[in-house]
């Protein structure tokens, strides 16, 4: 990984869900943060795949898994996961939040919709 390149240790999450499945009404199964503004998007697995479209849209080529436990990072551009550094706090969206989440908007075949 580019030193730094594309991490901003000091951008926020934008949210403790998926921006776009926030403003959409939709749903998500992981999160994933970018690495660089602090977009948070849903993974290549969910219905919409948010995050990946942010990186292409933005150029933005790193995300951190904004799950609990987990803080690996993935580089778009050679498409390998990495270590990298803490990144502003909160690291992981609410302990309380489901996965797939949100409460409320899971489809119960959300299992059929997974890429
Ligand atoms: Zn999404
Ligand atoms: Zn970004």
């Amino acid at each position: 990984m580019a030193e730094s390149n594309g991490i901003d240790p000091n951008a926020v999450p934008s949210g403790p869900g998926c921006l776009e499945c926030d403003a959409s009404g939709g749903w998500w199964f992981h999160l994933r943060r970018c690495a660089q503004c602090g977009h948070i998007g849903c993974c290549d697995a969910s219905p919409a795949q948010h995050a990946t479209a942010h990186a292409r849209a933005s150029g933005h080529p790193l995300i951190r898994s904004f799950e609990p436990g987990e803080s690996w990072f993935y580089d778009y551009r050679d498409e390998q996961m990495y270590d990298g550094p803490q990144l502003a706090p909160p690291e992981y969206h609410p302990l309380d939040q489901p996965v797939p989440g949100p409460a409320g908007r899971v489809p119960p075949d959300w299992q059929d919709h997974l890429h």
